[in-house]
């Protein structure tokens, strides 16, 4: 269960935690983080935080473990679609062969459709899963081919060039033909409708039966039922292809596992040498109940730093729910993130002491939660070059209920999104003045996780209800209502002096950052994300809406929030940020009031007050000035390149990092190095 939280504006990212250094911004202008931009995607770069102070031991693991997650690549591209490795191998041919002119029109919307390919790892697209539309002509498909040396094309076994072309036309120019990757549609055959390779010449009825005629009734621990195989009928009986040494995907899965075992020499401690060996074991048998039990080993251990996923894990791509897409992500603890989040949650009972809330509703003991932070070292299979910026696994619910999960946030790749961010012309478009923008740029990134960590380690943890009073007391609001108190705890304890006192930011003035951002998303931004005439819906949303609003009402008398009118467009100007603390901590007071005692009718007015309805004009102008900055909807990475450093006997003696990669290099040499299905 990864939470695939993308978000369209980099001022709206829902962040988990930054490292306390100031210096970001110097850094950023050596560091190029956007790479390419084609379609609807944006291409950027991360940077792997502090790889270099990591030991050798764990340089050579984390090594080990990257190539690990890479060779798994092809496994990916061939479970999205039966074609899609022939079609990548055939494309890479005629994009690199091409001699003609390079800003040829049909030349130019082939390079798009490959780094498409490319970028959903198959002829899908990798969220909407609808057939990619190329744009250019079949002619100049068929002329492009028929240049290419026959023994470099990617023939099966007696196929003919033109058997190749005839097979492939209707796949890529025929849009009603393997029209959707995932076809989740009522009252169709999901699987006969939808063009992923999971199952072959099998139906919709038949999958279920054979599933159905697996699982015993009563079973408590029941394995992940066709988690790693392709499902087939052959000569009138089904069967499993499992994904092994020996099975389907061997010559991958072998690769993965000499990979794994180099690395089983670097591990950590016995806990770790545990969970890599059962993986191993489970790739060298394909038992379902063995992945059970490596996911047991791996989820307890919280020793290690370096950790890892690699295995069949999501099964988003099966509309059936059965089958696992190959995804690897290795990374290591962020030491100083992960010390902040500790901070904090040992100060827990000073921040509920001083709460501006009534002592009647205080907790006597507290106790603070840590978030862990980790940086992602390489991104693979399912995980890129889109890719999640939180893990939360394993997906077993039994092994959950049974032994926990691990609940992580990538701060790294959260880090390259808000970088990526500056200059995309949004700070341009709806923040008031320079200065107001460059202290978001400066400090954003650092308040923002910082309000995140105040509200998930703190704020949803304080505070108690009264005797008597129930949980849901205060029914469908109570989820909007709950997000504010929390809200409201992160953002009045990040402009006290308490944080600077316990080092974790370094500017009295730096929460000002993050109190514009929030007024103004809550005010105006966020509406990009609502479709003209609709109310505000989602909880976090009402929320944020709440609070500013109620803001800019009970601070009017003071001219705390205004509004300014300049060219025919809207701006936020905070004219009061002391007093705007103030209202924060009044809001709290309440909602603390509400939620304690129950008040349903309060909270019920509070919420339908400033939470729900939307100014229609503002809404219509907020769409317009957004639309016209024309950002990336979609977002996905490049990785780092990894350089080992070998002395005269061979063993690696450093491991150096490479950040000069551009987005068509790393996807051809991918086809290159770590492409075992195509050779
Ligand atoms: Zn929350």
């Amino acid at each position: 269960m990864i939470n695939k939280k993308f978000s369209l504006a980099a001022l709206t990212l829902a962040v988990a935690a930054a490292s306390c250094t100031m210096n970001k911004s110097n850094e950023a202008q050596e560091f190029n983080y956007n790479v390419d931009r084609f379609a609807d995607i944006e291409i950027l770069r991360y940077k792997v935080t502090d790889f270099d102070s990591l030991t050798l031991n764990d340089k050579k693991l984390v090594y080990y473990l990257t190539e690990a997650a890479l060779n798994g690549r092809d496994i990916l591209t061939d479970q999205n679609g039966k074609y899609n490795l022939t079609i990548r191998t055939l494309f890479e041919q005629i994009y690199t062969k091409y001699d003609g002119d390079k800003n040829d029109k049909d030349f130019k919307a082939l390079e798009t459709y490959l780094k498409q390919i490319w970028f959903a790892n198959g002829i899908h697209h990798h969220y909407s899963t609808d057939k990619f539309t190329p744009g250019f002509s079949e002619e100049f498909f068929k002329a492009q081919v028929a240049k290419l040396p026959v023994e470099e094309l990617p023939l099966a076994e007696g196929q003919t060039v033109e058997q190749l072309v005839e097979t492939l036309t209707p796949v890529i120019f025929d849009p009603t033909f393997m029209a959707k990757r995932v076809n989740q549609a009522d009252g169709q055959d999901l699987i006969q409708t939808s063009a992923n390779n999971y199952y072959a010449d099998i139906t919709q009825a038949e999958v279920e039966a054979f599933y159905n005629a697996m699982k015993k009734p009563g079973d408590e621990t029941p394995i992940s039922y066709g988690l790693n195989s392709r499902l087939v009928k052959k000569d009138g009986k089904v069967v499993e292809e499992v994904y092994k040494v020996g099975g389907r995907y061997t010559q991958a899965i072998e690769k993965i596992v000499e990979n794994l075992t180099k690395a089983l020499e670097f591990v950590q401690n016995d806990t770790q040498k545990a969970h890599v060996e059962k993986l191993i074991e489970f790739y060298n048998t394909g038992d379902l109940k063995t992945f059970d039990e490596y996911s047991i080993l791996w989820v307890e251990d919280v020793v290690s730093t370096v950790d890892f996923i690699n295995g069949f894990i999501e099964s988003y791509g099966d509309p059936l729910g059965y089958k696992g897409a190959y995804e690897s992500i290795v990374n290591f603890k962020n030491l100083k993130a992960s010390h902040r989040t500790e901070v904090i949650s040992q100060n827990a009972q000073w921040f509920e002491d001083n709460s501006p809330v009534d002592p009647r509703f205080k907790k006597e003991k507290v106790k603070g939660v840590t978030a862990k932070v980790i940086t992602a070292a390489i991104l693979a299979g399912d995980a890129y070059p889109s890719t999640p910026i939180g893990i939360n696994l394993p997906n077993a619910n039994w092994v959950r209920a049974a032994h926990g999960s691990k609940s992580v946030t990538l701060e790294n790749i959260t880090e390259a999104y808000d970088q990526a961010a500056h200059g995309n012309g949004f700070n341009e478009e709806f923040v008031i003045d320079k200065e107001t923008s460059d202290l978001m740029d400066k400090y954003l990134f650092i308040v923002d996780n910082m309000h995140t960590d105040l509200h998930e380690c703190l704020g949803h943890a304080s505070g108690k209800l009264l005797p008597g009073v129930h949980d849901d007391a205060l029914k469908e609001h109570g989820a909007t209502l709950e997000e504010a108190r929390a809200d409201l705890f992160a953002l009045y304890y990040l402009a006290g002096p308490k944080i600077l006192e316990l080092g974790l930011l370094d500017n009295p003035d730096a929460y000002k950052a993050e109190y514009y951002k929030y007024i103004l998303n809550g005010m105006m931004t966020q509406l990009m994300r609502i479709e003209l005439g609709k109310d505000v819906e989602e909880a976090h949303m009402r929320n944020r809406q709440l609070i500013s609003k109620w803001a800019y009402e009970h601070g009017k008398a003071d001219n705390v929030i205004e509004f300014i009118k300049r060219d025919g467009k809207t701006f936020i100007q905070i004219n009061d940020y002391a007093k705007l603390r103030d209202l924060f901590g009044q809001l709290l007071f309440e909602i603390q009031r509400i939620k304690s005692e129950g008040d349903y009718e309060a909270g019920k007015k509070l919420v339908e007050t400033y939470g729900v309805k939307v100014d229609q004009d503002l809404h219509k102008e907020v769409l317009d000035r957004y639309a016209k900055l024309n950002i990336a909807p979609y977002k996905g990475f490049v990785n780092p390149v990894y350089v080992p450093e070998f002395d005269n006997e061979g063993n690696i003696t450093d491991v150096k990092l490479d950040y000069t990669e551009g987005y068509v290099e790393q996807m051809l040499r991918y086809s290159k190095d770590y492409s075992p299905l195509t050779k």
